[in-house]
Parts: structure tokens; C-alpha cells; sequence
């Protein structure tokens, strides 16, 4: 073991100081047990956090606070209070030029798509019934086998290929039933047609369509106040700190090595609760794992992401709170407007900030695109789309979020199974949330994950694997909801 500075001795550490890391750590203060949050950024939030630019807020992505979880919902209402808003929620697809409704609605899409086209939809969508494609392996073939493959091409193929980057027919045919349960052609006409008082669950689905949870300053305000609550109680959030080494002896994480800057220290916990990316875990144990278990962590593929945040100088360009860009003539994917999540996002109401979202993987040429040339593209992208003219843009920021997605290739049910086996042996170390599992988990379920582990160090037996997975959680119009 390196030569190391400080023993610290405390009860619990817990890796990464995004949604999962800070419910757990605020949890374990609640029960007062000691806790050091080891965080290698120099603010928490992780993926929810709020990026602040001459007074301009955005997320990464746009996030909506929703959840089945009665007791989420009541700690995130406990925790910021009115400052925890309903906004209502408004979204359109661009595509082949035209701006569809977002959930589709009859007569918009009637008018965009035409009456040759929507027959011909149709007609497809009758064929998959007749002679659906078995067995349904990939992604493309769960999409047509419950829309048709018409519409598949249309409205799914082009925007999936833009988020993860691989042809549809390579993505698991699991993740697309994870994300779009219970969902069909039918259900979606069903649901174009029939007013609300038709559907099932009435009012979850109204609301999760509708309207969402929004902290007044973004998401990040969320977590600053987690942050605050687990240091008021006790607890420690290090950040710019950065978990290097887990030593083991086969049974336990005996100790954690951390750098902080050019210091190193090391702790020696009781219990660590990691939501680092799954793939660094395994990399950081020492002794090194056995060699399966190294190769199964180095398939784990992720997908990054560009945000470029454009302030328009305009008080209002349009009342959606993102647009999905299905058109392949851009390269952007989505389009938020965070104003319209909250008007506080904005520090001067006769300005508007978008964030062009750009889905990529690190190394790509987006990736590697000098900030200069990045804002000039979004520039040029909005003003192709007609949302605002070049000479709008006053001002333009760039932020390179690395492992956003984790994927769900063909290999990766594998590959999380053999690391699951391995560091099951490890009896005082849990991994929690998204990247933490290679779960494609919200901050929800990254947050419950969190809040059983700790249960599970007071004698709770909780399968923090089976979250999500198990639970009946058909979000409707969940499916592109990142
Ligand atoms: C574009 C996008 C849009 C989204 N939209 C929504 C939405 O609308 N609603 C929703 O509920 N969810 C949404 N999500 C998902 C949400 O962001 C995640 O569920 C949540 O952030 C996961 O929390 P986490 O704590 O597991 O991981 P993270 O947020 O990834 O946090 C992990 C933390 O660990 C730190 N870390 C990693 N390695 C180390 C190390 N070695 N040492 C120290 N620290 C380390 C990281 O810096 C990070 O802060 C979205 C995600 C994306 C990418």
C-alpha cells in the first residue's frame, strides 16, 4: 500500500456526492453514524447538478423530479419546501421540418404526417400484429412489433441512433421494454383520442404527462441542500477528492485511498457505499481482480454528452420546455429552454438560455470540437431549425458530461453479472445508483438504492438489484423523457 498521509477512521464512506452518495450519507446522519462523502468534483449533484454561467442556470439534460415513491416525494418536498415547484410541461418533436405535438395529439399529427401517410403507418402497424419479428431481440424489432415498422423509422430510429449512437437492431430489445412499458400503437391512439377521464390510472399518468416537480433554481439546488442538511448533522462532503484505490483482503475493503490534488489520504471505514461508474470501481480494487472480471468491467460501454448553453437575447422564442430533434439534417438532439422549467433559471427576463443538447461519445469529433467552434454549430443548428436568427445569440458556454448513459448493449447483461458475482464477496462494500450499477436508473431509483443500502447496515436485506427491475414503474411517457 502507498505511503499514506492520514488514517481516518470513520464509520462510513460513501463514493460520489450525486443524488444516490447524498441521500445515503443523509440517511446515515439521520441515524448518526459518521459519514465522509468522498466527492471528486468541486460540487455535488453529479449528472442532477445546476451549471451556473454569468447568472445563467442549466442541468445537464433537464431534470424532472418525479417518482412513485411516496417517500421521495415527501423528502423532496421536505427538504426545499416552496421552492419545490409544479411546472406545467410542454414538449414537440421536430422532424421532417414540421413540429409535432409531444405526446402526439390527433389532429396535429393528422395534419404533419397527412392521410396517405398515416394509412400507410397503419397499414404497417396491422402487418406487425400479423407477423411480428421473432424472436424480438433488439431494440428495432420491440419498437415495430408494437408500433409498426413505419412509424419505428419515423419517429424512434433517427433520434435512438442520435442518443446512443449504435444502429437500433444492436440495442438490447430489454432496455426499450424497461423505458416504454406497456406502451403500443393502440395505447398511444387510445390515448391521442380518449380524453384523460378514459385512461387507466387517470391521475399518475396526467401528472407524469402534464406537469412535474422543479426546484426554483434547477436541480442542483436539490442536492446543495442535501449537502447542507448532512453537514449540519454531522457529516463531511470532501470535494475535488478523488477515490483512487480500494485495498482488500478478499473479504473486505480493508481501506480507501483518496487524492486531493496532489495530497493523498486514506480511510478506513467500517462501510463504503460507492456510486462511482462501475467500471472505475473495479479498476480501483487492490489486489486486482481476477482478469474475467477486469475484461467483463472494460466492455461496460457509456454515452456522453455536450451541453451547449446559447443566451439569446429574446424574452420569450417558444413555450416548450425541451424539443426532441429527430431531423438527422442537425446534429443536436434535444433543445431545452430553461426558462420554462423555472423563470429564476434566467437572471434577466428579456433573455432567454437554451441548451443544445448534443449526444456523443468522448474522443468523437463533438467531443473533441473546440468550445469556439461548438457554440458556432449550436448557433447555426437553432437558426437552421428557425428557432431564433444567429444574430440572437449573444453568448454561448460549453459542458462535457462524460458517462452519462451507461448502454445496454448486447454484452452488458454479462458483464454486470460477472462483476455483481465478484464483489459480492466484498461484505462491507455496496454499489448504489446509476453509473454505480450500470442501471439506467433515475435520480428516484438512484436515490432509493441509496436509502437501502442503508438499511441494509441495520439489518435490512434489501437486493438492491431488484430496484427498478422488480418494481411496477410503467412510465408512460417515459421513453424519452432523457
Ligand atoms: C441528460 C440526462 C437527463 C436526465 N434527466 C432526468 C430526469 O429528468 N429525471 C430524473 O429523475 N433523472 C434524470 N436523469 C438521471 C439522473 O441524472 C441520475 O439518475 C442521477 O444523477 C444518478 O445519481 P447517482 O448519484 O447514481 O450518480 P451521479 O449523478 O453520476 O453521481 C455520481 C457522483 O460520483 C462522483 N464520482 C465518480 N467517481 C468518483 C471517484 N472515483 N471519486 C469520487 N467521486 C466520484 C461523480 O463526480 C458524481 O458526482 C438524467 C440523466 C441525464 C444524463
Amino acid at each position: 500500500m502507498a505511503d499514506h498521509q492520514n488514517k481516518n477512521h470513520v464509520d462510513v464512506v460513501v463514493i460520489g456526492a450525486g443524488p444516490a452518495g447524498l441521500t445515503a450519507a443523509y440517511e446515515l446522519t439521520r441515524l448518526e453514524i459518521p459519514v465522509v462523502v468522498i466527492e471528486q468534483d468541486s460540487l455535488v449533484g453529479g449528472l442532477a447538478r445546476t451549471v451556473e454561467y454569468r447568472g445563467f442556470r442549466f442541468d445537464i439534460g433537464g431534470h424532472r423530479f418525479f417518482t412513485k415513491i411516496a417517500s421521495l416525494q415527501s423528502l423532496w418536498q421536505t427538504i426545499l419546501g416552496a421552492d419545490l415547484l409544479i411546472r406545467p410541461r410542454l414538449s414537440r418533436i421536430f422532424y421532417g421540418g414540421l413540429f409535432f405535438d409531444y405526446p402526439l395529439k390527433p389532429l396535429n399529427a393528422l395534419r404533419n404526417l397527412g392521410v396517405g401517410e398515416s394509412l400507410l403507418i397503419l397499414g404497417s402497424y396491422i402487418l406487425s400484429k400479423i407477423a411480428p419479428v421473432s424472436p424480438e431481440t433488439s431494440f428495432a424489432d420491440w419498437v415495430s412489433n408494437r408500433f409498426g415498422t413505419r412509424l419505428y423509422r419515423k419517429f424512434f430510429e433517427s433520434y435512438t441512433e442520435k442518443v446512443w449512437g449504435i444502429p437500433c437492431h444492436t440495442i438490447s430489445a430489454e432496455w426499450a421494454a424497461q423505458r416504454i412499458q406497456e406502451l403500443s400503437l393502440l395505447t398511444t391512439l387510445t390515448n391521442m383520442f380518449f380524453s384523460n377521464r378514459f385512461r387507466k390510472n387517470t391521475q399518475s399518468i396526467k401528472t407524469l404527462i402534464e406537469e412535474f416537480l422543479y426546484p426554483r433554481l434547477g436541480p442542483g439546488m436539490m442536492w446543495d441542500a442535501f449537502q447542507r442538511e448532512i453537514i449540519r448533522s454531522g457529516g463531511v462532503v470532501q470535494l475535488e477528492s478523488t477515490v483512487v484505490s480500494l485495498h482488500h483482503d478478499g473479504e473486505r475493503i480493508i481501506a480507501v485511498d483518496v487524492m486531493n490534488g496532489k495530497e493523498q489520504s486514506v480511510f478506513h471505514p467500517k462501510y463504503i457505499i460507492s456510486s462511482m461508474p462501475l467500471l472505475h470501481l473495479v479498476h480501483a480494487l487492490s489486489p486486482l481482480a481476477p482478469e474475467r472480471v477486469i475484461a467483463a468491467a472494460g466492455s461496460l460501454k457509456y454515452r456522453d454528452f455536450v451541453t451547449v448553453a446559447l443566451i439569446v437575447d429574446a424574452a420569450t422564442l417558444f413555450q416548450d420546455n425541451w424539443i426532441y430533434v429527430h431531423d438527422d439534417s442537425v446534429r443536436v438532439g434535444r433543445i431545452q429552454n430553461y426558462k420554462n422549467w423555472s423563470p429564476d433559471m434566467v437572471p434577466d427576463q428579456s433573455k432567454t438560455c437554451l441548451g443544445m443538447e448534443y449526444f456523443c461519445t468522448a474522443g468523437d469529433d463533438l467531443w473533441l470540437m473546440p468550445d469556439q467552434d461548438l457554440v458556432l454549430l449550436a448557433t447555426q443548428e437553432l437558426s437552421a431549425i428557425g428557432l431564433a436568427r444567429k444574430d440572437m445569440i449573444k453568448d454561448g458556454v460549453v459542458v462535457r458530461m462524460p458517462k452519462a448513459y451507461p448502454v445496454y448493449d448486447e454484452e452488458y447483461p454479462k458483464a454486470v453479472a460477472t462483476i455483481r458475482e465478484y464483489l459480492d464477496r466484498f461484505v462491507n462494500l455496496q454499489v448504489v445508483g446509476r453509473n454505480g450499477m450500470h442501471r439506467y436508473n433515475n435520480m428516484d431509483h438512484s436515490m432509493l438504492t441509496g436509502m437501502m443500502a442503508v438499511q441494509n447496515l441495520s439489518g435490512g436485506k434489501h437486493d438492491l438489484w431488484a430496484i427498478n427491475a422488480d418494481e411496477e414503474y410503467h412510465e408512460i411517457d417515459n421513453e424519452q423523457a432523457e
